[in-house]
């Protein structure tokens, strides 16, 4: 019964979909569509599209709106720009008009001249090597009114990225693309409801929701001239824009700005150059903050420094990280309990594999052999295990296949996911070379096949927190048309695997420990002082070929470890020289107190002002000052 009238709803939702983009299409393009060139012939199609609108300036999209899950924008900042239309030679004013105007600017009256004489579009004034307009005060855009130059103006322009924003690989950019723009919208480009200069979605939730993000089109502003070109007395500007109530589309992210800037912060202040953090709400596995390094340019795609891939979704070597599934493993298929005893020389010897402590570490339990990272113990157990224990318990817990949200039959009845470029990660290549015990020990220390993405990571710890049942990590929880109606609801999603789940004695038997790692084992001096009582698991991977020497440190983890846990971590930190201490945990570390920071902060602002007054008023020796 469910089922159905949830088919009945979206089947609704999408004919209103469809009926509001035909209405965009009647009320907004027609008169643009009159102006396009006739040559009806594909071939003259793309000339066409690109000499259409030459003589007009785009001040905005009209693409839907990114915000995060408080509503805060992280697309389309609205700004004051400096627009110039080409004159032909035209002069545009005196000197003086024009030195008051480069003033305004901050820039050189000889740069603004050049810049105003070589126009052959319309164009924005943009901040030095950016693509971004500059924002104009009121201040200066007084100064540059008064200049009164001709074929200059100041008008409204949406920036589709956000000044205070640093760049979220999560959010990706937009480009020009026309190749990859006609493969996917020829119908479209056909009827004239798109040209191929249209920016698309190049990465990110600008790719994977590019079709939906593309609106009711562009808001343009033309300048109404002569026969000669020249700017016509009292009519000035025209501006065309779509007139749709729905558009733009309205997409709230489940990230959360405040703390999608406190990962940053913490990992840009551990020097991290290269490297990913994803924090997950412990409840949901909502994605609230992820951050990748090398940082985004959206605006130069390749530059030196930069790099698009979000590395939050690729999959990396996780190290003693696998040691959970290995864990848990031994667990479910009875190899061993954690009380189980275990003797560490420094060295297993038949397949000449080391632990990280040369002399040993002596006799211990599997769980104090989990809190110490102990190899030769893991090792032991992962030789003990049918293979078939480690790939399933791996697939059990969301790993070896892309764990966000996505759905078969979004609105338009097409797939949609939303992390587009996650990877899926691996266990092991090859079944056949699983049977092999060198192989099975290495996997089950996490090194010879076995990759996993920082977000896997991450929703491993939830998958245990909720007893062993696998969440679809979700970054986008609903989109609403522009007057507030609802356009699509993202319910948050399992991702179960067709193995079945870990018993939920097991998740809880891993969580005990993870918690034993912080207080008696490797990360006892990063994390036990905390003020949140922390738990998780450290792993370092060994790089091979050209980056061999160089380690990949993870710490991934959640907190508070006692009462109700509120967040999943996952940190990793790559390229490291070899011989370094473990760096993630420490970044762990201070996330989490951030994180509780902010929730002290939101908990009670007015209430903590006020108990802070008092005291401030009191002298040092408890007189009143
Ligand atoms: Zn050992």
């Amino acid at each position: 019964m469910r089922k159905a009238a949830q088919a009945r709803r979206s089947r609704m939702i999408r004919t209103l979909l469809l009926l509001s983009l035909a209405f965009a299409l009647a009320e907004g393009r027609l008169a643009w569509i009159q102006l396009v060139r006739h040559g009806s012939d594909r071939q003259g199609l793309v000339e066409a599209a690109f000499a259409e609108r030459i003589d007009e300036l785009t001040v905005d999209w009209g693409r839907g709106r990114l915000m995060d899950r408080k509503g805060r924008p992280l697309t389309d900042e609205p700004v004051r720009a400096l627009a110039a239309f080409p004159l032909y030679g035209m002069p545009r004013g005196t000197e003086e008009a024009v030195r008051r105007a480069a003033m305004a600017l901050d820039a050189d009256p000889r740069q603004l001249t050049r810049w105003l004489a070589g126009l052959r579009a319309p164009d924005v004034w943009r901040l030095p090597n950016s693509r971004q307009p500059m924002a104009l005060t009121p201040d200066r855009e007084a100064q540059i009114r008064d200049a009164a130059l001709l074929g200059v103006y100041v008008l409204p322009y949406a920036n589709r990225y956000v000044s205070s924003v640093d760049p979220l690989h999560a959010i990706g950019y937009i480009s020009q693309d026309p190749q990859r723009l006609a493969r996917l919208y020829a119908k479209r480009l056909s009827q004239r409801r798109m040209v191929v200069s249209d920016p698309i979605g190049g990465s990110g939730l600008e790719k994977s929701l590019d079709r939906f993000l593309r609106g009711a089109g562009p808001t343009r502003v033309g300048l109404v001239t002569d026969a000669a070109r020249r700017p016509l007395d009292g009519l000035g500007l025209r501006t065309e824009a779509p007139n749709n109530p729905h558009y733009p589309l309205q997409v709230r992210t489940t990230l959360d700005l405040d703390i999608q800037r406190e990962v940053l912060e913490t990992m840009k202040a551990a020097g991290v150059r290269e490297g990913a953090a994803v924090v997950l709400d412990a409840a949901n596995a909502d994605v609230l903050a992820m951050a990748s390094f090398p940082r985004l340019n959206p605006e130069r795609i390749g530059a030196p420094g930069t790099d698009e891939r979000n590395r939050a979704i690729a999959a990396y070597a996780p190290g003693s990280v696998f040691k959970i599934v290995t864990l848990a493993a031994a667990l479910e298929s009875g190899t061993a309990e954690l009380d189980s005893d275990f003797r560490c020389d420094g060295a297993y010897v038949r397949y000449g594999l080391r632990c990280w402590k040369p002399e040993g570490h002596g006799e211990l339990t599997l769980e104090e052999a989990f809190a110490e990272s102990c190899n030769v113990a893991f090792a032991e157990v992962a030789e003990k295990m049918d293979p078939a224990w480690i790939q399933i318990t791996a697939f059990r817990l969301g790993l070896g296949r892309r764990i966000g949200w996505s759905e078969d039959r979004f609105l338009d009845g097409r797939p949609l996911r939303l992390l587009g470029e996650e990877e899926a990660g691996t266990i092991f290549t090859d079944p056949q070379t699983a049977q092999d015990g060198g192989v099975r020990t290495g996997t089950g220390i996490g090194q010879r096949d076995v990759r996993v993405t920082p977000l896997q990571a991450a929703n491993l710890v939830v998958t245990l927190l909720h007893g062993g049942r696998v969440q679809a990590p979700r970054i986008v929880s609903e989109i609403r048309y522009a007057d507030g109606g609802l356009a699509a609801r993202l319910e948050p999603q399992r991702n179960p695997s067709k193995y079945g789940e870990i018993r939920p004695e097991t998740a809880a038997a891993v969580l005990e420990a993870m918690r034993a790692v912080v207080t008696e084992g490797t990360a006892r001096r990063a994390l036990s002082g905390s003020a949140w009582p922390l738990a998780g698991k450290s792993g370092t991977a060994e790089q091979a070929g050209a980056l061999r020497g160089r380690n990949d440190h993870w710490f991934v983890g959640y907190g508070p470890a006692k009462g109700t846990a509120r967040y999943a971590v996952a940190v990793l930190i790559q390229n490291q020289p070899a011989g370094l201490r473990n760096r993630a945990a420490a970044a762990f570390g201070q996330i989490m107190e951030r994180l509780r920071a902010l929730e002290l902060r939101s908990r009670q602002p007015a209430a903590g002002v006020q108990a802070e007054t008092p005291r401030i008023l009191r002298g040092e020796d408890g007189s009143n000052s």
